[in-house]
């Protein structure tokens, strides 16, 4: 299975094809079809195996086109700010010919430019939890609409000390959401968010 027995719409597949990507990488290939079908997964991948494109393909799929009505439809969580500004990079290469809006919330970054960005009505939020849920409180930004979650290097966002903020991002999410993990390791803490906070995830490791 090549990416162009995946079903995926053209403007999606131009994306792929535009950044040199030729086969789907082992992670790819197994986890976009089950995301494609709707379910929620828990993917045990590291940096390097193509696990973004691996959550990113299917995120634009299930969007389709902008809307500017809707309010974030998708929501990324990463552990740092590194890792959120390398997202948002991929998002818009890979997004390129998808037309989406997305918004970078990071700690440290001023806040009037968080404003702005939410104010263009973003598809995708790209952030750290801490600072999302500062905004959340602060500017009541709605989450209600997000039904399209990723949680991106889970480990380290536990390791981070993000578990509450995790939690109570979870809590202004729908429960018709889908939810995706994405992790190297799997401890205790981890499974145990799995079991709350996904639905009969699907296990895919390598
Ligand atoms: P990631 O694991 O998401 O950090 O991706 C690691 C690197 O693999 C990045 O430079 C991606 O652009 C690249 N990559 C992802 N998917 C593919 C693919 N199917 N073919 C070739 N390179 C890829």
């Amino acid at each position: 299975g090549g990416f162009q027995s995946m079903g995926l719409s053209f403007p999606v597949f131009k994306g792929i094809m535009k950044k040199g990507y030729k086969v789907p990488t082992p992670i790819q290939r197994k986890t976009i079809p089950v995301i494609l079908d709707g379910k929620d997964v828990v993917a045990m991948a590291r940096t390097g195996s193509g696990k973004t494109a691996a959550f990113l393909i299917p995120l634009f799929e299930r969007l389709k086109v902008h809307n500017a009505q809707s309010g974030a439809r998708a929501l990324i969580l990463t552990p740092t700010r590194e890792l959120a500004l390398q997202t948002m990079k991929f998002t818009k290469e890979l997004g390129k010919f998808s037309g989406f809006k997305t918004a970078l919330i990071l700690g440290g970054d001023k806040m009037e430019d968080q404003f702005e960005a939410l104010h263009e009505n973003p598809d995708i939020i790209i952030g750290t939890p801490g600072r999302l849920m500062h905004i959340v409180v602060e500017m009541n930004l709605k989450l209600q609409n997000v039904e399209y979650v990723v949680f991106d290097e889970a480990d380290r966002l536990f390791e981070m000390g993000f578990a509450e903020h995790l939690q109570e991002i979870i809590r202004r999410l729908p429960d018709s959401r889908q939810t995706l993990l994405f992790s190297a390791t799997l401890p205790k803490q981890l499974v145990e968010f799995a079991r709350a906070g996904l639905t009969e995830p699907v296990l895919i490791r390598l």
